[in-house]
């Protein structure tokens, strides 16, 4: 569930009210995207992927949280490096090591016959 916007971040790029399949955004007067329609939010994390200044959080879960828990509050975000923390762990972003070189997936062999390197994982 999309949980925050950090107005501070915020570049007014409209990549997440592009990006979000359910409309859950809109464009604010500042440019800032307003939660117009929360609850449809589907907690897909497209917003907070396509983010390109790490100004959104989407929390792992499929409720919106209480006002008074601490994924809603931006200080604490920021400090937890929380704000965007998806997008760096999916390896979007320049600079960033690509999520799918961090993946864990099957050994295979290398081209040239020789063992399979052990699996890389994160
Ligand atoms: S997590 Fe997905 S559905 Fe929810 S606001 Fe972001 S893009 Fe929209
Ligand atoms: S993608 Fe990020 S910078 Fe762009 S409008 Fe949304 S919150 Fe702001």
């Amino acid at each position: 569930m999309i949980e925050l916007v950090s107005a501070e971040r915020c570049i007014a790029c409209d990549k997440c009210v592009k990006v979000c399949p359910t409309n859950v955004f809109d464009r604010g007067p500042d440019g800032v995207p307003l939660l117009s329609r929360r609850e449809d939010c589907q907690t897909c994390f497209q917003c907070e992927a396509n983010c390109p200044v790490d100004a959104l959080f989407v929390a792992p879960v499929t409720h919106p949280l209480p006002d008074d828990r601490a994924v809603r509050d931006e200080r604490h975000l920021d400090r937890t490096g929380l704000l965007g923390s998806y997008r760096r762990h999916i390896g979007w972003g320049h600079g960033r090591t690509p999520g799918a070189l961090r993946a864990v997936g099957p050994r295979l062999p290398a081209p040239d016959g020789r063992p399979p390197a052990p699996p890389i994982t994160s």
